[in-house]
């Protein structure tokens, strides 16, 4: 199968190599057989609903973040019906708060939001740092861990009943308090994990990859052929014991 990645702005939101997590769903995607293909979308260009099967969206400073904001939010309609017509999607960091309703940054830039996510996010005075550690269960009874690092100002506070990607073990997570991090709408998923997040997380890729398949064949969700994955068990074990000795306070 071809899989469809629509990449926004990867030159802007690139923070701690977080396009890395493109080249791991390009070689799990190919060691089963199917070919990526990645479509930079980035300032004036549209989104169309349906010409992808996975979007991406990384990280960056405030600054990037302000410079794309209003652009994003004139993809808010083709982004939102790209998802609601089965899209996988994975926001990290900067592109998470901007997929919320808005983000109100360190220097008081207010950020609007394309509104896929059901939270808002304030820059608060001391950045969260570290090794972060979660317990997920994206399918009922699997629960898997998920490691990697933050490094935010914002703090995001999720709506009543939404849903988190993860239970914080260790780190700060959404906003240092809930003891959440990240959110899942449908096959969308948004996370303040970098590293980047998925060479160590290979079950998140794979997860992401078959919600990709589903979409590009109309079906369900493909059962992947498990990897060898010896050297991510090694940087996941790394990753999750940096996170447990360091707790994740101030
Ligand atoms: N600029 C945002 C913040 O500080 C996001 C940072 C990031 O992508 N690492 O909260």
């Amino acid at each position: 199968m071809k899989v469809r990645v629509g990449h926004l702005y990867p030159d802007y939101l690139n923070i701690y190599a977080d396009r890395g997590n493109i080249a791991v769903f390009d070689r799990r995607a190919a060691l089963r057989g199917h070919e990526l293909e990645v479509t930079p979308i980035s300032i004036g260009d549209e989104v169309f609903a349906g010409e992808h099967d996975l979007l991406y969206i990384g990280g960056g400073q405030d600054r990037e973040q302000a410079l794309v904001a209003p652009d994003l939010v004139g993809k808010a309609p083709g982004i939102e019906a790209a998802v609601a017509g089965g899209t996988a999607l994975l926001a990290v960091c900067g592109g998470y708060q901007l997929l919320g309703r808005g983000y109100l940054g360190r220097h008081g830039d207010s950020m609007p939001g394309v509104g896929l996510f059901p939270h808002e996010t304030v820059a608060g005075e001391r950045r969260m740092i570290g090794d972060v550690l979660l317990e997920c269960e994206l399918e009922p009874g699997e629960r898997r861990a998920l490691a990697g690092f933050e490094n935010h100002a914002g703090r995001t506070r999720l709506d009543p009943g939404a849903e988190a990607l993860g239970r914080v073990v260790a780190g700060f997570g959404n906003d240092g308090e809930s003891g959440y991090e990240g959110v899942r709408v449908g096959r969308a998923i948004g996370t303040y994990l970098h590293g980047p997040l998925l060479p160590r997380n290979p079950w998140l890729a794979d997860w992401l990859l078959a919600q990709a398949l589903a979409h590009a064949t109309g079906g369900e969700p493909p059962e992947l052929e498990p990897l060898p994955d010896r050297l991510e068990a090694e940087a996941h074990a790394v990753s999750a014991q940096r996170a447990r000795d360091r707790g994740g306070r101030f």
